[in-house]
């Protein structure tokens, strides 16, 4: 377990704050992966979160981006109320998401951390290509790193909010359809990111499109 400073913390949508930290120097992880944090003051050491680094490896500084739930009263609710100079604690690295080639993102919510620096990195290495992301959200205000997004994948990055109706923009729950219109003959792998709900079925589409789970990487928030 290591101690980090919080270097910067600020509002990127509504409720979904982010947070850069110190580095600890033996820290090591890879495009994808989450870390178990906890808050470095009483009674809230031991309350262990998972988040996801939404840094690259090679930076000198950790990053995430962190959904926050005031109403849980939780280690999310803690967050809001940190400053710069507070510490967190950084303790094990683990996570089943890491790049495998070309494909289809599909994120709900805060779902979409371990794509964020999936695609940084492919970005850093020019290798966005013709990888995908439909990202899932209540209403446009909830989109995290939309203009990000749009610069990186362009008609590549498709929105459908459930709460929400906008011109360009899909509306209603993901489709087996919405799926199927957007594989190409560069779809290989299709990744998955968001609550369990939601997982369950977007895999429940891609099993009535054929896909098989070898070409399916996926991590319930
Ligand atoms: C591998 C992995 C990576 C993740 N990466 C990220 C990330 O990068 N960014 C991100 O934003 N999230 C991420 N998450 C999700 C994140 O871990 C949770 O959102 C976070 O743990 C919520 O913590 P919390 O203490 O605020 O709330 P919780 O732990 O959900 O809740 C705290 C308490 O609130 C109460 N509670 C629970 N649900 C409700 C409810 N609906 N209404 C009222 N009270 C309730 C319960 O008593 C609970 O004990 C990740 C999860 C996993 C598994």
């Amino acid at each position: 377990m290591e101690r980090v400073k919080i270097l910067t913390i600020e509002h990127l949508t509504h409720d979904v704050l982010k947070i850069v930290t110190e580095k600890p120097a033996t820290l090591s992880y890879h495009p994808g992966q989450a870390v178990d944090i906890s808050i470095n003051k009483p009674k809230w050491e031991q309350e262990l979160r998972a988040f996801t680094f939404t840094s690259l490896p090679a930076d000198k500084h950790l990053e995430f981006t962190i959904k926050t739930y005031p109403s849980h009263n939780g280690v999310t609710q803690q967050l809001l109320l940190l400053n710069k100079g507070d510490e967190l604690l950084v303790h094990d690295v683990f996570g089943d998401i890491a790049y495998k080639g070309e494909g289809i993102f599909i994120a709900g919510g805060a779902g979409v951390t371990p794509f964020i620096a999936i695609l940084k990195q492919l970005e850093k290495e020019n290798k966005i290509g013709n990888n995908k992301l439909i990202f899932a959200n209540k209403t446009a205000s909830d989109i995290i790193l939309g203009d990000k997004f749009r610069q990186l994948l362009g008609n590549n990055f498709i929105n459908i909010l459930s709460d929400e109706k906008i011109a360009n923009f899909e509306h209603g729950y993901i489709s087996a359809d919405l799926i199927k219109q957007k594989i190409t003959e560069h779809t290989q792998y299709f990744y998955l990111c968001g609550p369990e709900p939601m997982m369950q079925a977007v895999e429940r589409h891609l099993s009535s499109l054929g896909i098989t789970d070898s070409f399916i990487v996926k991590e319930a928030f």
